[in-house]
Formats: structure tokens, C-alpha cells, sequence
């Protein structure tokens, strides 16, 4: 049974409490994971505090470096095992999580390797003086993330954290947590001194809640949704602890009459069936200028009609979505896009053969008349792409930038002034221009504007996220 990590032990609940762990694939309960609270919380910050202040703190940044590619190689060492765990929590196809597993390790050697480049800075002052700038680690730093990509969310945001010297309390998200406890176990085999690295497992509304309102972290990094993202800033605040949301989006693709539609529409159909359409940055909405808008999204519903969906192990396009309540979700907005009178034009297929009681769901291609359906608005979190067409290069920006989100775009034109033009128009935290969603990104800054959070992850901002700038001022006469 998988257990927590807390003090470089591996540990049950306080309470002795467990919750199931349902498999998407079939709906059964197919493991159990501790259900830790307040209590258990408490203890992993102690432990968190008493190793950042203690035996990590004696680390040079080369030596916590060292241990992080340590970590990135015993992932790589683990990696079939890592993934048979993450496809199975998950329900995502055997070499999306293949893929996962390879992107987490990516982390752990990319900020393992920068952990000794962060420089500081000497500023030129008064006569007499001279003045440093360095960047020193926050302390206990507080993860919370979600169950769609728990492995690479896991690398994203405690590789910076540990590189640049803090400790960590990762909550995972219930429905899927495997691959984070044993990142966590490989952490302790590659030496990473005990309470540097803390897993608790449990419910967002105990654990969660416990974490970001506990007195004694320095940061939070939250992943998820915006409703509980709001939660965690204000829990944050209520200490002044530092906090950085990445929450939901609603990617736009805006695509030009002079598109290389070869290249543009596999990229778009992947762009949405990816995980099954459970990717924040999702690319959802289709805007297509009106004068090939037949033409092109005829291609686009000849590819997105060939995506399959099945089981893990049948590697197909699509998996089951994570549970039932997002299995309900995905199915209301698609009676929903009828009801609003928006039209099907494309839909994947559910494989026979998957099992009784699994969470399929069906890729849905619609086209509608204007933007004023949920469906265009809202994150659905499922593979459902709407298209609707444009006129000019100022309607498809502001259509762009209509919803309440700002994570990612992409822009498909050949021509340079658009592209620039509309790269730079359009209200994001990462616009592609001929292209989309590129492998893991690991070292490019990633993050969202308006309701899709604040702060920034991935690249070598984050270690500045992760870290606190001192000014060290010396009068010398
Ligand atoms: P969620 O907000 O329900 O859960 C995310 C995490 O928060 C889980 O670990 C959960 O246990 C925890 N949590 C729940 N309630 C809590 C509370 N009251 N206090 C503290 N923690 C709590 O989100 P989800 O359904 O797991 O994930 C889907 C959402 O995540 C989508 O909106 C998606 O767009 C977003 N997401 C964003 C990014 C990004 O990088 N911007 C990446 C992946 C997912």
C-alpha cells in the first residue's frame, strides 16, 4: 500500500485513516493512499523546517545540484516502472506517461545543473560603500498540485524549489499520487537528506487546506482550479506567505488564410485530445478566418474524426478521463452544446472492448456562430474543440482575448506582421507561432495572465520564484 513520505520515512496517517484510489479505466478501487490532515501536515513542515534550517543548509549549490541529477538519473533508471504507475492513476495512454516520466526527470537535471550558475549581483554606489546582491532560499516550500500530469507537475515545481535550497511539502492530488510518492522514495536512494522532500497524500479540503493556511511555510505553488486557487492565495495571505497560482485556460488558435494547413492541423487536433483534452493549456478554441474557414476545418474534422480512445495499455490517443465527476462534467457541456444549437462536426471513437464502468468520454468537434456559448467560454477539461470564424486580424485578437483566461495561443500564419502583430496582442503567458504545446518546455517560463494565475514556473525564472533577494550593504569608509 503506498504510504506518505514525511522525514525521509515512509508513513501512514496519524489517524490510521485511508482513502480508495479509483481506477478511471474501469471505475474499481484498485489501491489505497493514507489519508494525512492537519496533524500530518504539521509534521512534515516541522521536518521541513528543521532540514532547511539544518542539514540542507549546509549544502553547497553544487552538491544539491549533484543530488538532483542523481534523482533525474534513478527516474530515468525507474522509468518503465514509473510509467506503468502514472498510466494506471491516471488513465492516460502507456506513452503519454512515458513521455510524463521523461519530462520529470528533464526537470531535476535541468535545475540540478543551474543550482551553482545562480549568480548575484555587485551594485555601484556611495563613495565608501559596497553592495551585494544575492538570492538566498525562502525556507519550507508548499506544493500543491493536480492529478492530471502528477509526475511532471511534481518535477516542475520542486526541482527549483530544492536547487535553489528550500524544503519541500508536496500534496498531491488525491486521484492520482503514485508517482509522486515514489519520485519522493528515489529521493531519499540519491541522498537527499531526510524532510527536504515531504509527500502527504489526502483531501484538498484537509490536507490541501492544512498546508497553504499552516503558519510556518515561506511559498505556496498552486496547480489546479481557479475556485480552489483563490482559496489557497487567501489562506497564503493570512500569513503574507508568498504564493504563485497556475490555474485554468482556454487556449485560442488563431489561424490566417495563408496557414500552412499541413503543418496547423495535426498540431490543433493533438493540441486537444492530448491527455485526453485535460491539459491546461488545452488549445479549445478554434478561430479560423472566414474566407478558408470551410475548407480548413473540413481537414480538421477528417483528422480529429480518426482519434481513438481506449484503455492505457491500447496506447491509443485518449484515455478515460481521471473520475466520474469530470466523466459528468465533459458530458454536460457536450448536451450543452446542442442545447446553445452549436453543430457536430467531427467525433472520436470509443474503442470496443474498454471496460464496463471506465470514465470514456467522446472527442467532440463543433461549430458554432458566435462566441457566446459555455463552450467557448468556459475550461471544459475534455477533448472538445470549438470552432467559430473571423474577418479581420483585429476581431480574431479581441475574440482571443474574450474569455476570462490567459495561459496559452497560437498563432498560424506566413506572414511576419501577423505573426508578430497578433503574438504580441494576445493576453497570455506563452503564445506558439506555427505550432503548439512543444514537448515539456521545461526550460521556457511558463505561467498564466488574468484568471489563469500568477507568478511563474519552468525556465530559470522559477528559481527566482523559489528564492528571496537579500541586498547586503557595506560601509567601509
Ligand atoms: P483542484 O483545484 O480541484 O485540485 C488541485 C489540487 O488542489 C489537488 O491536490 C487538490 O487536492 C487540492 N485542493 C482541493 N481543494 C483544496 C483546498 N480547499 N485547499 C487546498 N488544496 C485543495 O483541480 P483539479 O480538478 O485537480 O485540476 C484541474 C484544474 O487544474 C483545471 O482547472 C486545470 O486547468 C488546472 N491546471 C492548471 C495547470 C497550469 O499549469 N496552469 C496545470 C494543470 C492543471
Amino acid at each position: 500500500m503506498p504510504q506518505m513520505i514525511i522525514n525521509g520515512r515512509k508513513t501512514d496517517a496519524i489517524s490510521g485513516q485511508m482513502l480508495d484510489v479509483i481506477s478511471p479505466v474501469d471505475g474499481t478501487v484498485f489501491t489505497q493512499i493514507p489519508r494525512g490532515d492537519e496533524a500530518d501536515v504539521d509534521l512534515a513542515v516541522k521536518a521541513a523546517r528543521i532540514a532547511a534550517e539544518g542539514p540542507w543548509k549546509k549544502f553547497t549549490a553544487l552538491e544539491r545540484g549533484r543530488l538532483l541529477v542523481k534523482l533525474s538519473g534513478l527516474i530515468l533508471e525507474n522509468a518503465e516502472q514509473l510509467s506503468q504507475l502514472e498510466a494506471k492513476d491516471t488513465g492516460k495512454a502507456i506513452s503519454s506517461a512515458r513521455n510524463d516520466i521523461q519530462v520529470m526527470a528533464r526537470y531535476f537535471e535541468f535545475y540540478g545543473t543551474a543550482a551553482d550558475k545562480v549568480h548575484g549581483e555587485v551594485i555601484p554606489f556611495l563613495n565608501g560603500y559596497s553592495v551585494q546582491v544575492i538570492r538566498e532560499p525562502l525556507g519550507v516550500t508548499a506544493h500543491i498540485i493536480p492529478w492530471n500530469y502528477p509526475a511532471q507537475m511534481v518535477g516542475r515545481s520542486v526541482a527549483p524549489s530544492l536547487a535553489m535550497g528550500n524544503a519541500c511539502v508536496v500534496k498531491p492530488a488525491e486521484d492520482a499520487c503514485l508517482s509522486v510518492i515514489r519520485v519522493a522514495e528515489l529521493a531519499l536512494e540519491a541522498g537527499l537528506p531526510a524532510g527536504v522532500f515531504n509527500v502527504v497524500t489526502g483531501l484538498g479540503e484537509e490536507a490541501g487546506a492544512s498546508l497553504s493556511a499552516h503558519e510556518d511555510i515561506n511559498f505556496v505553488t498552486f496547480t489546479g482550479s481557479n475556485e480552489v486557487g483563490v482559496l489557497v492565495q487567501k489562506a497564503a495571505a493570512e500569513h503574507a506567505v508568498k504564493c504563485v497560482l497556475e490555474l485554468g485556460g482556454k487556449s485560442a488558435h488563431v489561424v490566417f488564410n495563408d496557414v500552412n494547413m499541413k503543418l496547423a492541423v495535426p498540431a490543433i487536433v493533438k493540441g486537444i485530445i492530448a491527455n485526453t483534452g485535460q491539459t491546461c493549456t488545452a488549445g479549445s478554441r478554434l478561430l479560423i478566418q472566414r474566407d478558408i474557414f470551410n475548407e480548413f476545418i473540413g481537414l480538421v474534422a477528417e483528422e480529429f474524426s480518426k482519434t481513438k480512445v481506449g484503455t492505457p495499455d491500447m496506447d491509443l490517443h485518449c484515455g478515460p478521463v481521471i473520475n466520474k465527476s469530470q466523466f459528468d462534467r465533459v458530458n454536460r457541456y457536450l448536451e450543452q452544446g446542442k442545447k446553445d444549437g452549436l453543430k457536430i462536426l467531427a467525433q472520436g471513437q470509443i474503442q470496443a472492448g474498454v471496460p464496463d464502468g471506465g470514465y470514456y468520454v467522446t472527442p467532440t468537434l463543433f461549430v458554432a456562430d458566435n462566441h457566446d456559448s459555455d463552450l467557448l467560454m468556459q475550461e471544459i477539461f475534455g477533448p472538445v474543440l470549438v470552432a467559430l470564424a473571423f474577418d479581420t486580424e483585429e476581431q480574431a485578437v479581441h475574440l482571443a482575448n474574450i474569455t476570462d483566461y490567459g495561459l496559452m495561443a497560437a498563432v498560424w500564419s506566413e506572414n511576419g506582421g501577423i505573426q508578430q502583430r497578433v503574438a504580441k496582442e494576445v493576453k497570455c503567458g506563452q503564445v506558439y507561432i506555427n505550432g503548439f504545446g512543444a514537448g515539456g518546455g521545461v526550460e521556457l517560463p511558463f505561467g498564466g495572465v488574468k484568471r489563469s494565475g500568477h507568478g511563474r514556473e519552468k525556465g530559470l525564472v522559477a528559481l527566482e520564484e523559489m528564492s528571496t533577494t537579500k541586498t547586503i550593504i557595506h560601509y567601509h569608509g
